[in-house]
């Protein structure tokens, strides 16, 4: 009956993406029915079969699927899954490896070793950086910044590991104001409150401006910890990282660079001056399931700093047997223990992209963002709000001959609701600079630019519809 059930699921999942292309983007959805479809007689008294239960699962779940994995997603970061990286993903779950250590999953082990190394070679990251398999980029983050945090007070001479915070030299963490919403996250579950953050101004773009981080961190004095950003939600815009680095460097500081999606434009000779002095940071995270397109989730933490990084996460206890001859154990680099084997899916698609299909993925993408800006922007009325340098692209739409700006706004969120409910694509919406923008981020392998003109076709005829 295993067979039976591996085929159909692979049937069920096969007739899905087959699908994903041609389906509504994003249907509506409705909350009690999506319930009521799995809920169906609540907890069975006795089990059902599981070829039934299979059945169920895929018809209660549909009505609920959103095509994020299709070629007109454009809602916040998300990527699709490269074949390679989803087959390698179900290699894993067979699998069933747990990769917290080298005793529990030899090859779970290796393949992140090497990935990691890949990885190194791919963004320009120091040969020695440690590396760590998390969820995404919030666990990347956190675990950055808690090597942070280790390193900054060590060196005043403190052993937070041990004595906590409480008692501590203060910690100063000074972030631009674009700063992601997770560093924020990060730093609450580090006592780092982000109430206690110094926050940079940001220039019309929402890159940190150095001037002023030159004046705070000349404020500064004891532990302080920078935050930068590669890769601005809004505009993909990137810090200024090299003078950033050199001005933390200055000051004692650790500089973390959150690089969730902007980091892979250092796969690319074009792109690669947007993060030029990147290398010289003390910590980066990404993530594998945005731009590189495997299955969520995948996200990556690197630090230049492995003995702080492995002080703040490292477990030990007498049953955790850990490999003699110097073996890689996961659990040393993330806060978790039991983890998925996220390497294998990572492996496969840089094996099949190879650097070179990286880059293409990458400027393909941003080729496609500027192609998307360019056709929305040929309508009178419609403004590009962000110089696209990214793949990210800010659409604001006027009503014809109004300056309007509370109408602007209105119109711009009405709009913003007709392409969701068209479901020819998906976009989101966002606040930029005070006013309402349709946020539109192109990341995903299969993407092409028929799906390109397609999407901006309906979003002008919904713009043209909700004036
Ligand atoms: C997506 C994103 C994050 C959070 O990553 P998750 O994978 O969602 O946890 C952090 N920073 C930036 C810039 C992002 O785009």
């Amino acid at each position: 009956m295993a067979d039976e059930i591996l085929d159909r699921a692979s049937v069920l999942a096969r007739a899905f993406l087959k699908d994903l292309a041609e389906q509504p983007v994003g249907p509506p959805a409705d909350r009690d029915a999506l319930v009521a479809g799995f809920e169906a007689g609540g907890l069975p008294a006795t089990g059902e079969d599981p070829r039934q239960v299979l059945e169920r699962l895929a018809a209660a779940a549909e009505p609920g699927l959103v095509a994020t994995a299709g070629p007109r997603y454009f809602g916040f970061v998300i990527g699709g899954s490269l074949p390679v990286a989803l087959g390698a993903d179900w290699l894993a779950a067979a699998w069933d490896q747990n990769a917290a250590g080298w005793v529990t999953s030899p090859a779970a082990a290796a393949v992140e070793e090497v990935v990691g190394g890949w990885l190194k070679e791919l963004f320009g990251l120091p040969a020695n950086s440690s590396v760590g398999f998390v969820t995404g980029g919030t666990m990347a983050n956190f675990t950055a910044l808690a090597a942070a945090r280790h390193s900054v007070l060590e060196r005043a001479g403190w052993d937070v590991e041990a004595d906590g915070l409480a008692g501590g030299p203060p910690v100063r963490v000074i972030v631009g104001e674009e700063a992601h919403a997770t560093i924020f996250a990060a730093l609450r579950m580090l006592g780092l409150g982000d109430r206690r953050v110094t926050v940079v101004p940001a220039d019309g773009q929402g890159r940190m401006r150095p001037d002023e981080l030159r004046r705070r961190l000349a404020g500064a004095s004891g532990p302080t910890i920078v935050c930068a950003q590669a890769g601005n939600v809004n505009t993909g815009a990137f810090d200024p990282l090299a003078t950033v680095a050199d001005l933390a460097r200055e000051h004692g500081a650790w500089l973390h660079v959150d690089g969730a999606f902007g980091l892979w434009a250092a796969a690319s000779p074009a792109l690669r001056q947007l993060v030029a002095g990147v290398e010289l940071a003390d910590s980066w995270a990404t993530d594998a399931h945005k731009w590189l397109n495997v299955p969520h989730d995948s996200g990556l933490v690197f630090t230049a700093h492995p003995e702080p990084h492995r002080a703040a996460m490292a477990v030990t206890a007498a049953y955790l047997v850990r490999g003699a001859g110097g073996e890689r154990d996961n659990d040393d680099w993330v806060p978790e223990g039991s983890r998925r084997a996220r390497g294998f899916a990572v492996w496969a698609a840089l094996r099949t992209l190879g650097h070179d299909g990286v880059r293409d993925l990458v400027e393909r993408c941003c080729g496609l963002a500027r192609r998307m800006a360019d056709r929305l922007e040929q309508e009178p009325d419609v403004e590009i709000l962000n110089h696209v340098a990214l793949n990210q692209v800010l659409v604001r739409f006027r009503p014809p001959g109004s300056g309007d700006l509370a109408a602007a706004d209105a119109l711009t969120d009405r709009v913003i609701k007709a392409v969701q409910r068209d479901g020819t694509c998906w976009v989101g919406g966002t606040t930029w600079h005070g006013r309402r923008a349709m946020r539109i981020s192109v990341s995903n392998w299969s993407t092409s630019e028929a799906d390109i003109d397609r999407s901006a076709a309906a979003i002008l005829k919904c713009a043209r519809s909700a004036v």
